[in-house]
């Protein structure tokens, strides 16, 4: 906008005034922009300008680049509208020569060519600040978004850290393991490779936990994570929970590679640890799977190092055990079994075979052992040997032994209508069904439902359920000996049963493992022989002083049945007296079932 009032008025000094113009072209400018500056400071600048115009105007030879400064200067103090420089120009045209006197031959072409300069110079300026400001804009736009995408990064990193890590040890975790083993296993180029997993267990890490408090367990943990850390450094280790670590150990050469691994790992997890004031020394027990990757996969694998670490665990920890495929699919089949009880029992598939027991002194049938069998649909009769023991690791036992129970009262109940003096029935009882609660009220109910006599029922309990410490069992075992109820200590001798001990127990008779009868099978003249009577002779006085009847098992040979009648043995069950099988096929209680020569003399 041109405004003569702004720019045309007259000059205050009529010769060479710089201020006078200054003054004028501060006035024309002030308010075309916001300016950071005062009106002194404003002026002060223009009047140096005017100089500068001055001496450009009249410069030999004409230098364009004065006037183009002066416009640069002018944007630089943000005299920087196009209202600003339209002002400028023409205030310049207007009084420049007139304030300041200047007088030369062109200087109509002069001022010409500096107002052109003026205003270039001003145009630059003005588009490199915008340029400079677009990219200053742009930088920090850039720098925000970068500050954002990092702190982003970080949370995210931090986010996985901790899906991915354990919080007690910062061990990683069962999520992380499963990503790294699936990686190791899945991707197609790692077929040809081989790989290896430690599936690591504290041993009886429970007990620590339980005597001295979880902070001390996980301060234990702590510690173990932090040593396999150190110790396999290049491997991958993870916790999976509670006391369950694993190892990942990826381009194994041969199955050596990863026994060194867990060596290495038991090595370091029972050095002593000083926890908390307490020196704990610990061990640990580890399942090994080395295998190619082709062919397997992560599931299967983790599955094979978890069995493999409960055989270390029943051969007793502090070791580690290699997966065996044979042994693998001997454990599954096992399990198929077991798991089939209970469908086999609701289908009536077991029954009970019975075996003798046989008075030494006169050869009378005292009592019958009730043996379960399993008629197996595909696999024939089973010996209970294959079925039991998963049974009571199962638990199934329970319902299984239930079901002997009841079955044996039941016919026992039978026998005597055609017997005289009819024989007890003998129950073996498995460790669970004698710790659980409901016991007595079974029995009792069952005794009342067949009419079974009490002391015609005779309960097989072994050593190790007898020395347990806890009192429930004895508790209930004592009501039933005081209800006449028989209770017998099967497998005496293999324990660690000691007889005193006994003294203070509800138990009626002891059953002498086979094993103490089987050295009775040599010629009495053999030493060793000679010392296994002595011992059998011993146990069977010290039995009789505790008021105990005792009955010799696996009795085989009519020489071993002489020689335990002649320690005074009370009675024998084996072979020799009769096999199991069903009950109506044992012989009839009397003194004819002994050869004569067992007969004691007539007193
Ligand atoms: P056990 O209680 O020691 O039973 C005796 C085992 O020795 C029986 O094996 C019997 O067949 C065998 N036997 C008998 N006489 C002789 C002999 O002269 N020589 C030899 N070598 N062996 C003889 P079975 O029937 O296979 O039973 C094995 C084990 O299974 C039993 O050992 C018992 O511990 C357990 N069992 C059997 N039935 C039951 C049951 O109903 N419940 C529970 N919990 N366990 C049972
Ligand atoms: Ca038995």
């Amino acid at each position: 906008m041109a405004s003569g009032d702004s720019v045309g008025e007259p000059a205050a000094a009529s010769r060479s005034c710089p201020g006078t113009f200054a003054r004028a072209w501060a006035k024309a400018v002030s308010g075309t922009s916001y300016l950071p500056m005062t009106q002194v400071q404003l002026e002060t600048l223009l009047q140096r300008l005017t100089e500068r115009l001055a001496t450009g105007l009249l410069a030999e030879p004409f230098d364009l680049r004065i006037g183009q400064q002066v416009g640069a200067e002018l944007v630089a103090a943000h005299i920087a509208s196009a209202e600003g420089l339209g002002r400028t120009i023409e205030v310049i045209e207007l009084r420049l020569l007139r304030d300041l006197g200047l007088v030369a031959d062109d200087v109509e072409d002069r001022m010409a060519r500096l107002l052109a300069a003026v205003a270039t110079g001003y145009a630059r300026a003005l588009r490199d600040r915008t340029l400079d400001e677009q990219e200053s804009i742009r930088r920090a736009a850039m720098i925000a978004r970068a500050q954002a995408e990092r702190a982003l990064r970080d949370s995210e990193a931090r986010f996985r850290h901790q899906a991915t890590h354990d919080p007690v040890t910062d061990l990683p975790n069962r999520t992380l393991f499963t990503e790294r083993l699936a990686a190791a296993i899945d991707e197609p180029d790692r077929g040809a490779e081989r790989v290896g997993v430690c599936f690591l267990d504290l041993d009886r890490f429970k007990v620590i936990n339980d005597s001295l408090g979880h902070q001390v367990g996980d301060l234990l943990l702590v510690t173990v994570a932090d040593r396999l850390r150190r110790i396999l450094g290049e491997h991958l280790v993870a916790r999976l929970g509670g006391d369950e670590f694993v190892i990942l150990v990826q381009r194994t050469g041969c199955t050596d590679d990863v026994v060194k691994v867990a060596e290495a790992a038991l090595a370091a997890v029972s050095e002593p640890a000083l926890i908390a004031g307490h020196e704990l020394t610990v061990s640990a027990s580890i399942g090994i799977v080395e295998r190619q990757v082709a062919g397997t996969n992560p599931v299967e694998l983790m599955r094979a190092a978890d069995s493999t670490l409960h055989w270390a665990k029943a051969a007793g920890g502090a070791r580690w055990s290699l997966f065996d495929a044979d042994r693998n699919r001997r454990d599954l089949a096992r399990y198929a079994l077991s798991a089939a009880i209970p469908t086999a029992l609701d289908r009536g598939e077991f029954y009970l075979d019975y075996q003798p027991l046989t008075s030494l002194r006169d050869g009378t049938v005292l009592g019958m052992e009730a043996l379960v069998r399993w008629r197996h649909p595909e696999l024939g009769v089973l010996r209970p040997d294959s079925f039991i023991g998963l049974a009571e690791e199962t638990g199934l036992i329970v319902r299984l032994g239930g079901w002997v129970l009841a079955e044996a009262c039941r016919e026992a109940e039978s026998w005597s209508a055609d017997r005289a003096a009819a024989p007890f029935v003998s129950v073996n009882l498995a460790v669970r069904q004698v710790h659980r609660p409901g016991l007595v009220q079974e029995v009792r109910g069952l005794l009342q439902r067949t009419g079974l006599p009490p002391e015609r029922l005779q309960l097989e309990i072994t050593e190790s359920t007898m020395m347990s410490t806890a009192e429930e069992p004895v508790r209930a075992l004592r009501i039933l000996a005081d209800l006449g109820v028989r209770i017998a200590i099967d497998d005496f001798g293999t324990g660690y049963c000691n007889l005193a001990y006994l003294r203070d127990l509800p138990v009626t008779e002891l059953k002498v493992a086979g094993e103490f009868v089987a050295g009775l099978r040599a010629t009495p003249v053999d030493p060793a022989s000679r010392t296994d009577e002595r011992i059998l002779a011993s146990l069977v006085s010290l039995a009789h002083a505790l008021g105990l009847t005792v009955t010799a098992e696996g009795v085989e040979t009519a020489g071993q049945a002489e020689r335990l009648r002649a320690i005074g043995c009370d009675a024998g069950q084996g072979w020799h007296f009769g096999r199991p099988g069903p009950a109506r096929a044992h012989p009839r209680p009397g003194p004819l079932t002994l050869p004569p020569r067992w007969r004691r003399p007539p007193p």
